[in-house]
């Protein structure tokens, strides 16, 4: 049960005074549906009123505020539909007040005559004259309180102003407690950082640029907590994993002897060493769960492929799910060999797959005679029944929700789990999005990989760029084409797939197809088939050839408009190339002009086929939320914390998680108490949850 305490915190925003049903949907919209969401929302900006000229000094445009004699109003003539005019000055010049659609009275009691008065606003020069329409603020100098000399600007949405805004956050605040420390007394004092109350006080209350910056002392330390509650949730959703027991897999080994003499190559020490990780995982009695990243083709399935042996050699079966029915057609090819020579038997499970020799693969699969099950995400239809599952593989992990995978691993006696995946992440953003899996790379490629030529050439050049994919495609090469968008946006001016097919068909002939992510399945399969058969020599496409798809043939890769797509995107588009004997070459079209940012960023992307590089100088130039883009799901979303300048606090956050564990797992002690609270502050009740039913 969320303490008491934060009750306050986690009510409606309609609690607020001056907040209705219309507002609160404006502010919802804006920063959340409670109280907490509005406490949690930092301000963007800072209106600063501390700028005090004399009127001759006052530059216009810039907001300052003015000490001021109020010397006579001057009404509009009765039934004139003029401004109303009030004149102030100060020992150095005259100003005048405008005010549009004014009530007179309420002008005279607001600046009485003959009296002095502090304006906030902005400046104008009008007909040589200083004016100001209608001041921000108008305060008597006795009770300066009237005036804020700070704002600060929330985010705001179409209908709510920054006044509401900034009212109902200065009510929400309010409501704000004292909470016991959760913090180590130690590191605070070394960091010298406030309670979270004063903290979280001082966000909303900034007196400078500095003060809304995210390395301001006070933003570290709420950037802190909230990573920590981040890790320590995480920690502790592992640990109920861990504590659901698994079992102990060890292998004797004679499989794995048969499928490597069979293997045309030997393994790279990464891949070693990633074994060497699962194999511990498998034999120790906790479940596995383990994510395994490499860079397009680093060799993957191979590593996938020695650990479902090994489950097998120790009598259980395995799974490989991967995200289309290509990719599990082609695992099926590639590991068919190898399956020969070990003695095991391989099925194939899809969508496709239907009526009696889907019954006969379902009948295999519950007598133990498939050793290992192949498919989609056909494998977890309710009527797939396994005799033995002992491990799972999920291939190209982004693609699945977490969901999916529960359902999987659901249809074992709590199997082993191996996720893979080729979209490189910075280390810190894989702890907080995988924080509850153990992991291991492959940071090294197999021997013999050609490096993609890469060069970025703007739009501009695009009749040379198709004039030499004619004589390549002459000469028997193949091509990919990728478009960022299928249809024609109205707001964005992109190339659209479906033009380009046109272009590209009237100029070099038949041999062009498109594929785009508004095709059916068996539509997109058809043409992918054609094109690794070689009917198709230019394949246009959408990004649905991200995914790990195989056609050694394929030389060139062409991506337009290479600016709108994300680092981490357009390295794993360009590992669709250079997989065979021939050289390949990868060509980022971008539309001129380029920012200083999108230049950095392609040129990070010629210079270098390191995807772990790619992606830490991905997060450097664009930050976080940029990198993740809209098509990375399962990432966390950090409110104070910006995971591209915090990232020195997130690994503290995990030691520190990882010491908390180790000491007070049941969260029982004064500070582990503290630290629940802490976790319902960030909504973390999911993890908290697991302790209380531990
Ligand atoms: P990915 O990590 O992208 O899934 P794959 O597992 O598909 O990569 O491997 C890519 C290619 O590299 C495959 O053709 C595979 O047979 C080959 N390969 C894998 N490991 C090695 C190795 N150690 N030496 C040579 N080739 C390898
Ligand atoms: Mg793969």
């Amino acid at each position: 049960m969320r303490p008491s305490i934060l009750n306050p915190l986690f009510a409606d925003i309609t609690v607020l005074t001056g907040v209705g049903p219309k507002i609160a949907a404006l502010i919802s919209r804006a920063a959340g549906p409670l109280v907490v969401d509005l406490v949690l929302t930092a301000p963007a900006g800072l209106v600063d009123r501390s700028f005090r000229p004399t009127i001759a000094e006052a530059p216009p445009g810039r907001i300052l505020t003015l000490s001021v004699t109020v010397d006579r109003h001057d009404p509009p003539p009765k039934g004139r539909r003029l401004p109303y005019k009030v004149i102030c000055s100060d020992e150095t010049g005259y100003i005048t007040l405008v005010y549009f659609h004014a009530r007179a009275d309420y002008l005279k009691t607001l600046l009485p005559e003959g009296q002095t008065r502090l304006i906030s606003g902005k400046v104008e020069e009008f007909n040589g004259a200083r004016q100001m329409p209608h001041p921000d603020y108008v305060a008597d100098p006795d009770k300066p309180s009237d005036m804020p000399t700070f704002e600060p600007i929330y985010p705001l949405t179409a209908g709510l102003t920054a006044g509401v805004m900034r009212k109902a956050v200065t009510q929400a605040m309010m409501r704000v407690p004292a909470l016991s420390e959760w913090q180590d007394d130690s590191w605070l004092k070394a960091r010298n950082w406030p309670s979270w109350k004063n903290s979280i006080e001082a966000m909303h209350a900034p007196e400078s640029q500095a003060g809304l910056s995210a390395m301001a002392p006070t933003r570290q330390r709420l950037a802190y907590d909230e990573l920590l509650a981040n890790q320590l949730a995480l920690l502790l959703i592992r640990k109920a994993r861990i504590k659901s027991r698994g079992r102990s897999i060890t292998g004797h080994g004679r499989l794995l002897a048969k499928a490597k003499k069979a293997l045309p190559f030997s393994l790279t020490n990464a891949q070693e060493l990633a074994l060497d990780d699962i194999y511990s995982d498998m034999r120790a009695p906790d479940r596995m769960v383990r994510l395994l990243q490499g860079d397009v083709g680093s060799g993957k399935t191979i590593v996938a492929f020695f650990a479902m042996l090994t489950a097998i050699e120790s009598g259980g079966q395995s799974a490989l799910m991967a995200p289309t029915e290509i990719l599990a057609r082609q695992h099926l090819e590639s590991l068919e060999p190898l399956a020969l020579a070990a003695g095991i038997k391989l099925g194939i499970l899809t969508g496709r797959d239907k009526g009696t020799a889907r019954r006969e693969t379902l009948r295999q699969l519950a007598n133990g005679d498939i050793d290992i099950l192949l498919g989609t995400h056909a494998l977890f239809q309710d009527d797939v029944a396994f005799h033995d599952l002992a491990l799972v593989v999920i291939d190209e992990q982004h693609r699945f929700g977490v969901r999916q995978r529960v359902a999987l691993t659901q249809k074992g006696p709590k199997p082993d789990l191996l996720v893979m995946t080729a979209t490189p992440i910075p280390r810190t953003l894989s702890l907080t999005a995988y924080g509850d899996m153990d992991h291991s790379r492959i940071t090294e490629k197999p021997p013999g990989r050609k490096p993609v030529d890469t060069r970025t050439i703007s739009m501009s050049r695009i009749d040379e760029i198709v004039n030499g994919l004619k004589r390549a495609t002459t000469n028997g090469e193949q091509a990919y084409w990728v478009c960022p968008l299928v249809e024609e946006s109205e707001f964005l001016d992109l190339t659209a797939a479906e033009e380009r097919f046109e272009t590209l068909k009237t100029a070099l002939g038949d041999g062009v197809g498109l594929v785009h992510g508004k095709m059916s399945g068996p539509e997109k399969d058809a043409i992918m088939e054609r094109f690794y058969n070689g009917e198709i020599q230019v394949l246009i496409a959408t990004t649905v050839i991200e995914v790990g798809v195989n056609a050694p043939n394929a030389t060139i890769m062409i991506i337009e408009h290479a600016e709108r797509f994300g680092l981490a995107q357009l390295h794993q588009l360009r590992g669709r190339v250079g997989r065979g004997e021939k050289k390949s070459s990868c060509i980022l079209l971008y539309k001129a002009p380029l920012g200083e940012t999108a230049k950095a960023r392609l040129n990070v992307l010629r210079d270098t086929e390191d995807g772990f590089l790619i992606a830490e100088e991905d997060l450097r130039l664009r930050g976080a939320g940029d990198v993740l883009g809209a098509a990375q799901s399962g990432f966390p979303r950090f409110r104070l914390a910006d995971i591209a300048v915090h990232g020195e606090l997130l690994a503290a956050a995990r030691d520190d998680a990882e010491l908390i564990m180790r000491r007070d797992a049941d969260l029982k002690s004064a500070r582990g108490e503290a630290l629940r609270t802490l976790l319902y502050l960030f909504s973390r009740d999911d993890a908290v949850k697991l302790l209380s039913a531990g």
